[in-house]
């Protein structure tokens, strides 16, 4: 968490060897001028801003001014000061404003201000991670107030001191997996703080996203019941990273009415931002479409180099790569570099990532923070709980999905009162081609909303069975709990799991319900190194079976490990050390059928769909790919269970002679449709904060269900997670990009710019780019702008008719999934 205090300000500490380029701009002119052709495709000034300070409130105690005063903070930012007066009249607050803009003392002035002056008050604070609340309990306790007594409250807590921090904190920091899984199951224990809660802090609450943020959603909303059973109401005070309309999303996630402060008065150093595309490589004669050949030098290996150039000129950067994978590439390639200019200077950068144990996180922060690091590459991990502003540079690896994380990631850049260098580098794909070749979509735009769904009935009926066993549901709860209990209710009644009493409904089994917050992913999966049986690190169970199958290259800290066996059952990976010269890819077959539709669009011949899916997929091979290259060099089949998973999708249909019309040959529908889904798979993030790897896509020129040419997008969770219901309301915005992404396109054949996607289960095979094209430009001639959804009546579901259907060509039964 950022830290308001002028004294908190990171210095460089140690000195670079070498002066440092001041100027972004010349920095700029000279990490361009390595290359021949311009990389650069835009460059955007940010203006630096001046502060604006405010009055203490007068409801300040002196004690409370004095230590944060101790601390260096002389006055509170405008934004600080007004969020702080709303909490402390009782109005639930969020404060959604940039890096480094001091929300936590917007939050901390309210909150320690009742502590002092009501001396039975509690406060209760959550954050998406234990190193955060570490950051704030510091914070805290450096402030050094009476009676606080501020605590740490997770799975590291000793059960010894557990009974003394239920007793006597009164300032409890925990995170909501914490609440959910102990506090809250533990309620009787609680009752003396719970009876007694003046406020609930939720930090950095953008991240309760998707599934994860529907479940945290009904997880607070238990918290309110527990409370209310007291009689207490706590206000709630949310801090987000800047984001679309943070009142209707805090909103959603706590149930209440939430004002929001959104105007940024904290003081902010200029920034240069490029927009930078790597160049193109020169043409492989041997290469085919089907070998995903990259066209463009990889976006890796242009930030291994900036990153190489700049810790070489003094500058002390932070490259954002989006994998863990990328993040360890860029770091060990940086160090090569840096190795064979200046032997030893290789030491001066690292990697860093979540799934780092703390000892080692922590050691990689104090080295940057001291300067013995001038380049760190990492993770967003980065994003959350860390308090590092002030670096001179910024690289950002490839689009992180939204515009809030690039302002979020650019925030890093720009010490107090100097300038500082942001970098995008696109990687080869539709979105980053699309992004640094339309810097209006990016500059002057607001950023995006937070997308999440506590109607999910996947979500709402597991939450509603722990609220059932922490306490029996009333009619009342059912109105806490929103749009959909009833329904899960009656769902969870006639699966036998509540019994229904004229007094409400009763959790009827011994055992508690088995609930994981963070959706599908289910239990993290441990890796193991096999000789020594050190735990190396985490990975979450969801991704566990495309990152940790026998034979992936598992990289950590630089060292590269190959997977010997996947335990599923014991949720531990065994690895040893080995480092070849490839990395390896997996892939996953999928089938799909239509449950029902929600939601339609008739337009003629093309039909756009909203409904819920059956997804049935297994990853199913991996590729081995050099890792200088990009070449394949052979695929290897793997033996895992295929995953099952209802969701909720989006597809939209052609009829046939619409296709023959458009000039597409029957032989090429399958291709033009295939090359349609991954386009718009690539370009969806751009209307909802999702990326590519939380939605899967299929297509097929003959589909049993819709019976016509169909492209599918659906969300990679069970019961959906907004997405696909976005891509459907913003279908016609949506498909306009994605077609527009294609058609400018520099390449011939199609390529990771465009139409090929790095997760394509068929190995990108067929691709038409340009009937592509043309299958988009069919369906936004008839797809109107705004269209008004459509409820089904009982005869569309599950067999949505294609309206305007002609006769079905059968030479077109092939599908393709990505
Ligand atoms: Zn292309
Ligand atoms: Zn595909």
């Amino acid at each position: 968490m950022q830290d308001v205090s002028p004294a908190a300000t990171v210095s460089a500490g140690r000195g670079p060897d070498r002066p440092p380029v001041d100027a972004p701009a010349e920095l700029l002119r000279r990490l361009r001028a390595r290359t021949g052709a311009d990389p650069v495709t835009h460059v955007e000034r940010v203006p630096a801003r001046a502060g604006e300070r405010a009055p203490w409130p007068e409801w300040t105690p002196e004690q409370l001014r004095a230590a944060f005063a101790r601390r260096g903070v002389v006055a509170p930012w405008r934004h600080q000061s007004r969020a702080a007066d709303l909490a402390y009249a009782g109005r639930s607050v969020v404060v959604a404003t940039g890096t480094a803009s001091g929300k936590s003392l917007a939050y901390q002035l309210p909150a320690l201000a009742t502590l002092l002056a009501d001396p039975r008050a509690t406060v209760l604070y959550l954050s998406p991670t234990k190193a955060l609340a570490a950051d704030q309990l510091r914070a805290v306790a450096g402030l050094e107030l009476d009676g606080v007594r501020p605590a740490c409250y997770d799975g590291d807590t000793p059960r010894a001191e557990r009974d003394w921090i239920r007793r006597h904190a009164r300032f409890v920091l925990t995170n909501p997996d914490m609440l959910h899984h102990g506090i809250l199951p533990g309620h009787a224990h609680w009752s003396g703080f719970l009876r007694r809660l003046a406020y609930v802090v939720v930090d950095e609450c953008h991240t309760y996203r998707g599934v994860f943020g529907s479940h945290v959603a009904h997880v607070l909303r238990r918290l309110r019941r527990q409370c209310a059973r007291f009689g207490r109401t706590p206000v709630f005070i949310l801090a987000s990273a800047t984001s679309g309309d943070p009142a209707t999303a805090a909103g959603r996630l706590t149930g209440l009415p939430v004002a929001a402060v959104t105007e940024d008065a904290s003081p902010r150093g200029g920034v240069t931002f490029a927009l930078w595309e790597p160049p193109l490589l020169p043409a492989d004669a041997d290469a085919t479409v089907a070998d995903l050949t990259p066209v463009r030098r990889s976006a890796l290996r242009e930030t291994a180099d900036l990153l190489a150039d700049t810790v070489a000129a003094g500058v002390r950067t932070l490259a954002f790569v989006r994998s863990r994978k990328g993040a360890e590439v860029v770091a060990a390639n940086a160090r090569r570099a840096l190795d064979e200019a200046v032997p030893g200077l290789g030491e001066r950068v690292a990697a860093y990532r979540a799934g780092y144990l703390r000892e080692e996180r922590r050691e990689l922060e104090r080295a940057l923070l001291h300067g013995d690091l001038l380049g760190l590459a990492s993770t967003n991990a980065l994003e959350l709980g860390v308090d590092l502003v002030g670096l001179d540079a910024v690289l950002i690896c490839g689009w992180p999905g939204t515009r809030a994380s690039l302002w979020q990631q650019a925030g890093r850049a720009g010490r107090s009162g100097g300038e500082a260098l942001a970098v995008l580098v696109a990687r080869d794909d539709p979105l980053d081609t699309y992004l640094v070749h339309h810097p209006e979509a990016l500059f002057g735009r607001p950023v995006e909303a937070t997308v999440l769904d506590p109607a999910n009935p996947y979500v709402l009926g597991p939450q509603l069975a722990c609220a059932a066993a922490e306490a029996p549901l009333t009619p009342a709860d059912l109105e806490l709990f929103g749009e959909g209990a009833k329904e899960a209710v009656d769902d969870l009644v006639a699966a036998g799991a509540l019994r229904q009493r004229p007094t409400g409904w009763y959790w009827r089994h011994r055992e508690r319900p088995e609930v994981d917050l963070r959706g599908e992913g289910g239990a993290p999966v441990c890796v193991v190194e096999a000789a020594t049986g050190r735990l190396l690190g985490t990975v979450d169970g969801g991704s566990s079976h495309f990152l940790l199958h026998p034979g992936a290259v598992y990289l950590h800290q630089g060292v590269s490990y190959v997977v010997d066996a996947l335990d599923l059952a014991d949720g531990c990976a065994l690895v040893h050390p080995e480092e070849p010269d490839w990395s390896t890819h997996a892939r996953d077959v999928t089938s799909l059928t239509v449950a029902s539709v929600r939601s339609y669009v008739d337009a003629g011949p093309v039909g756009l769909f909203l409904g819920e899916v059956d997804v049935t997929s297994q990853v199913v091979s991996y590729q081995r790919r050099r890792i200088a290259s990009g070449e394949v060099i052979d695929t290897r089949p793997l033996d895992l269970p295929a995953r099952e998973l209802r969701t909720v999708a989006v597809w939209f249909t052609l009829s046939p002679e619409s296709m023959t019309s458009a000039g597409i040959a029957p032989a090429d529908v399958p291709g033009a449709l295939h090359a349609a889904e991954h386009a718009g798979i690539g370009l969806l993030p751009l209307m909802a904060t999702c990326d590519r790897w939380d939605i899967g896509g299929l297509s097929t020129a003959l589909h049993p269900d819709t019976e016509a040419p169909t492209v599918f997008v659906y969300d990679g969770h069970p019961g959906g997670a907004g997405f696909a219901e976005r891509a459907y309301r913003t279908a016609a915005q949506w498909l306009r990009a994605t077609r527009d992404a294609i058609a400018e396109c520099g390449c011939e054949a199609g390529c990771p710019s465009c139409v090929q996607s790095p997760k394509c289960g068929n190995g990108n095979n067929p691709l038409s780019k340009p009937d592509a094209v043309r299958v988009l430009d069919v369906v936004l001639a008839n797809l109107p702008a705004d269209h008004p959804p459509r409820q089904p009546g009982p005869a569309d579901a599950p067999d949505a008719e294609p309206p305007g259907d002609g006769e079905r060509d059968r030479m077109l039964a092939s599908g393709a999934q990505e």
